[in-house]
């Protein structure tokens, strides 16, 4: 069984490879904000995650990690989003404490954590068309996994299930609240960006993996 864990520099580089992920989505997501709401949401996350990364360099305790990237990502991406990434990382890093490398188990309770402040910050709910359409399903779908490789997957892959569902539902919160029903239809920007970021992190692990062997 693998009992692998995530060690700093890991975390930096998965974070890395999510910033790369969401530089080449920057546009894909503007369009899908273009249609719900203003049209910043890819250059907005996409700047801020630059400025994260190379905020993170060098740390050595995940929750150094995360609380740093927390604070760059609520100073630098700005709008309801700037908040309510920098929340999620902020409750993220307070989760993982002072441990120095993250169990599988450790990175599902941060992220479960991360969700919960979004929801209290932001209180929306699942189907509200919102990043929880994705993020929730995530942090569900890591729960009691023994490995990496099978928590990012799920996670992935509920994201993304999540992302697209999310394009079903009227917006509670945000612009996008004043379209209705015009928004069923429209996949949800942050939805979008939060799947890419699972997706990116998993394929980060795909290729430690596969570097291994
Ligand atoms: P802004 O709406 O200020 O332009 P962005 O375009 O960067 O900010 O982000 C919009 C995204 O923020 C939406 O697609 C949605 O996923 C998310 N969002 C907005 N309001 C909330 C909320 N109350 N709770 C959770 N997510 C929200
Ligand atoms: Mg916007």
């Amino acid at each position: 069984m693998e009992t692998t864990v995530l060690s700093s520099k890991n975390l930096i580089a998965m974070l890395n490879a999510v910033s790369d992920r969401l530089l080449e989505e920057q546009e894909h997501l503007n369009r899908l904000d273009a249609e719900l709401g203003d049209g910043d949401h890819g250059t907005g996350i996409s700047k801020a995650f630059s400025s994260a990364v190379e905020a993170i360099q060098g740390l050595h305790m995940p929750a150094e990690i995360l609380q740093v990237a927390a604070t760059t990502l609520m100073n630098r991406m700005g709008g309801s989003s700037g908040a309510l990434y920098g929340t999620l990382f902020l409750r993220a890093g307070l989760a993982v404490s002072d441990q120095q490398t993250l169990a599988p188990s450790d990175f599902a309770a941060m992220w479960q954590a991360g969700a919960i402040g979004v929801q209290q910050r932001g209180k929306a709910e699942r189907g509200d068309k919102t990043m929880l359409d994705a993020l929730l399903p995530a942090v569900d779908a890591m729960q009691n996994k023994m490995d990496y490789g099978t928590l990012l997957e799920a996670a992935a892959d509920a994201a993304q299930n999540g992302a697209q569902e999310s394009a079903k539902f009227v917006a509670k919160h945000g612009r996008a609240k004043f379209l209705g029903e015009r928004a069923v239809g429209h996949i949800d920007a942050g939805a979008a960006s939060t799947a890419i970021m699972f997706v990116a992190m998993h394929n980060y692990w795909k290729g430690l993996e596969h570097g291994k062997s």
